[in-house]
């Protein structure tokens, strides 16, 4: 009949669920996104604790049945990440942080690549919550969109091919274009292509700094980038 599945997990989203329970989103390093029940949480006694909330990470034992839903068997926490829950900003971030891989990995197809860069963006937030910044996030946009493939093209003109004068950006085309072809783009710096560069090239922990108007370029880029080619509209990626 039903198998049991052994697998670490991020909680995504926990919510309500009749008189004591709660469904959980999870993303698993080899089963992608899953949801699973937990029965009898929300009861004062209930063996989980407090574990099952946004943004931990866990060993769970979840047991399959015939429902699409899994029902977890066991919890036990690797990191609870209780610094970030102290600062607001980095519990924002560790918020979008989660949405965005909700909404980009939406099947079980596994990405192990992105369940780890999940976990480092919750332990950063964690252990440094001051970088809970606007690069922070567009840094670990970029890198998400990598390991989806849908990374855009920097290094030359994605509609002919050019390698100077990039002074654009086309969502439609998928990267940086050239003045030729800059009709189908928006203006995007220097700054901003630098940013988008080093962010690909470096850890989240290292990811670069740059200006409020290139980081808003910058921003710009992967919105229209992810919309035409993922057909998915993130969350803002700073409040407000
Ligand atoms: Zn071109």
């Amino acid at each position: 009949m039903g198998a049991s599945l052994k697998t670490e997990a991020v909680v995504l989203r926990s919510m309500r669920y009749g008189e004591a329970d709660r469904i959980l989103h999870l993303y698993t390093p080899h089963r992608g996104r899953c949801s699973a029940i937990a029965k009898g949480v929300r009861r004062a006694r209930s063996r989980f604790g407090g574990r099952l909330e946004p943004y931990f990470r866990l060993h769970v034992v979840l047991y399959e049945g015939r429902s699409d839903l899994m029902t977890v068997t066991s919890a036990q926490t690797i990191a609870g990440h209780p610094r970030l829950r102290e600062h607001a900003a980095a519990l924002d971030s560790a918020a979008r942080a989660c949405d965005a891989v909700s909404r980009l990995f939406t099947t079980e197809e596994p990405h192990p690549g992105v369940f780890a860069l999940l976990c480092n963006e919750l332990s950063l937030l964690d252990a440094r919550p001051d970088q809970a910044t606007h690069a922070n996030q567009l840094a670990f946009r970029m890198k998400l969109m990598l390991a989806a493939g849908l990374a855009p093209q920097l290094a030359a003109c994605a509609t002919c091919g050019e390698a100077d004068h990039l002074s654009s950006f086309s969502g439609a085309a998928g990267g940086v274009v050239c003045n030729s072809c800059e009709g189908s783009g928006f203006a995007l710096g220097e700054e901003a292509h630098e940013f988008m560069t080093a962010a690909l090239g470096s850890s989240l922990a290292d990811a670069p700094h740059a200006g409020d108007l290139a980081l808003r370029q910058a921003d710009r880029a992967i919105a229209e980038t992810l919309e035409h080619h993922a057909h998915v509209r993130l969350r803002a990626a700073v409040p407000g």
